[in-house]
């Protein structure tokens, strides 16, 4: 048995300071050094899940392999560590107090008063320590930030595992900002001051703090941080912005957190390798050459709606040694615009995964414009329907086609619900969530790009390629180049008279990773650049 330490992270001050991306580097760190590390998230909203949620409050929705509908932060996690997050790495208030009451229904407290203390701090803690003694390191980050009233029972459970534990067994570290006030001239520490005072309000010192700050913190400034939150100077990490987050790590290492970690919870390291992560932000540093990709999206505003997607552009333009510019176009808009002049300097075009009805015929366009023009098209799930629905209307001519989503009228619906499709309702949700199997036709650009004749990838969605229309494509001259084998869905599909046009019912970027860029996006890249 493994003896387990845990290390907490919280946030104060104010939100956005970056917390994930912090708890995914020290899970980097503690990966390089050779120990098993495992991340969990804590949401203290009342949702069960972030799913219902719109893109515009809570950012993109990160799924898992077993499913599960997640925060954002969990894509960090697995591509800073090669930690496979599961339905048990994000536990929000609402799914811990739904256990506490289906508990309290079965009877299961016995005739007790149910409280907030013990019964739902232990059902937390009980979510935190179910991989104790299986792995080296459990990384626990508390969403939100100190203070907030509905954090106070994940702070109260973290609290607790501390105290049930040794001092060397636990570590708490606190993400802090030290703003710059511009009339003054200086570096303000009162906030952080005043964080730590809410954090020791509830019992918890913390041990270390990562300080956010637009520089490096200066020395006056560190030990005046360390007086007044009874820490020692070296327990002071200076956490400045940078632009590209994968450096974090290395970083952090370079200021000494990665010692100071270890000599707390007194571990020696196994090794001390992060040679292949270096090599790739080295690479990073030195892209030359730059290709425009659009993106024709409904929530392009906000950029944590595609996070994932995002990355996974970006891990691909890596592996093709280029910079990947974003031209994000707001699909609505581009029935009123000129076409030639949206895309004007783009080598590819992407519609991503959506909902609604908003926006549809916008995409719709732009994949004409793709296919017309022989521009890379790259469609992940409703990309891939409005690819289909395209197709059907502009080139075999069935101008009503359309997706059971967007219209109740009787025209030809290219998708449908699963259920109407196999006359179940057996995904939890009727959506079809987490990796499913695929397998690839041989002699397909997809198989060309995979290379390998079955894949998994992750889903998110509720409508299914209708098999009415596969024969009908297949006669025009679409190839459905991917296809799931348990329930015989389409999942891919592909333009053989076109230099890359691909779409695709599942969304890979869930498993893009910097050191394990996704084929797909390494390949619609090249294209892109390509054809320019
Ligand atoms: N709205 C579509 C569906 O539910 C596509 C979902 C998505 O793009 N993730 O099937």
């Amino acid at each position: 048995m493994t003896r387990t330490k845990y290390i907490f992270v919280t946030g104060g001050v104010l939100s956005s300071l970056g917390k994930g991306i912090a708890a995914a580097s020290i899970g980097n760190i503690m990966e390089s050094y050779g120990f098993t590390v495992t991340i969990i998230k804590l949401d203290p909203y009342l949702n069960v899940d972030p799913g219902t949620m719109s893109p515009f409050q809570h950012g993109e929705v990160y799924v898992t392999d077993d499913g599960a509908e997640t925060d954002l932060d969990l894509g960090h996690y697995e591509r800073f560590t090669s930690t496979i997050t599961t339905q048990k790495s994000n536990w929000t208030a609402g799914r811990i107090y739904d256990n506490v009451i289906q508990k309290e229904r079965r009877g299961d407290y016995l005739g007790k008063t149910v409280q907030v203390i013990p019964h739902v701090t232990d059902e937390i803690k009980a979510a935190i320590q179910e991989m104790e003694g299986k792995i080296d390191i459990i990384l626990v980050e508390v969403g939100g930030t100190v203070g907030d009233i509905e954090g106070l029972p994940f702070l109260e459970a973290i609290r607790q595992i501390g105290l049930d534990l040794e001092p060397e067994d636990a570590l708490y570290v606190h993400l802090t900002l030290v703003p710059y006030i511009k009339t003054a001239g200086e570096l303000k520490t009162k906030p952080t001051q005043h964080s730590v005072k809410a954090l020791l309000e509830i019992g918890i010192q913390p041990d270390i703090l990562l300080c956010r700050a637009g520089m490096p913190l200066p020395e006056d400034i560190k030990k005046k941080v360390a007086l007044f939150t009874n820490l020692k100077y070296e327990d002071i990490v200076s956490a400045r912005d940078v632009d590209n987050i994968y450096e974090i790590p290395l970083i952090f290492k370079k200021e000494g957190l990665g010692n100071l970690i270890l000599k707390k919870l007194k571990l020696e390291k196994k090794k001390d390798n992060n040679e292949t992560w270096e090599d790739w932000v080295e690479r990073t540093r030195h892209l030359e050459d730059e290709v425009e990709i659009s993106i024709v999206g409904k929530y392009i505003k906000l950029y944590d709606s595609y996070k994932s997607l995002f990355e996974a552009l970006y891990h691909g333009g890596v592996e093709n040694n280029l910079k990947v510019k974003l031209n994000l176009v707001e699909s609505d808009d581009l029935l009123k615009w000129n076409l030639d002049e949206t895309f004007k300097n783009s080598g590819g075009i992407l519609v991503p995964g959506g909902f609604g009805v908003r926006g549809i015929e916008g995409k719709i366009k732009a994949v004409e414009y793709a296919r017309v023009n022989k521009i890379p098209y790259f469609g992940i799930c409703l990309g891939m329907q409005t690819a289909s629905i395209e197709y059907l209307r502009n080139v075999v001519g069935i101008k009503d086609a359309h997706s059971a989503e967007f219209t109740k009228s009787p025209k030809k619906k290219v998708f449908l619900k699963l259920k109407e499709l196999i006359n179940v309702e057996e995904m939890g949700h009727n959506m079809r969530l987490g990796e499913f199997s695929c397998i690839l036709k041989k002699n397909t650009l997809s198989h060309k790009i995979y290379q390998k004749d079955k894949i998994f990838e992750r889903h998110r969605h509720r409508y299914e390629f209708n098999p009415e229309f596969e024969s009908i494509l297949e006669e025009n001259g679409m190839t459905i180049s991917g296809k799931n084998p348990e329930r015989d869905l389409v999942e891919m599909i592909e333009l053989q008279d076109h230099p890359w046009f691909i779409g695709c019912q599942f969304h890979p970027e869930f498993k893009s990773r910097p050191l394990q860029p996704h084929p797909l996006f390494v390949s619609f890249i090249k294209a892109a650049r390509g054809s320019f």
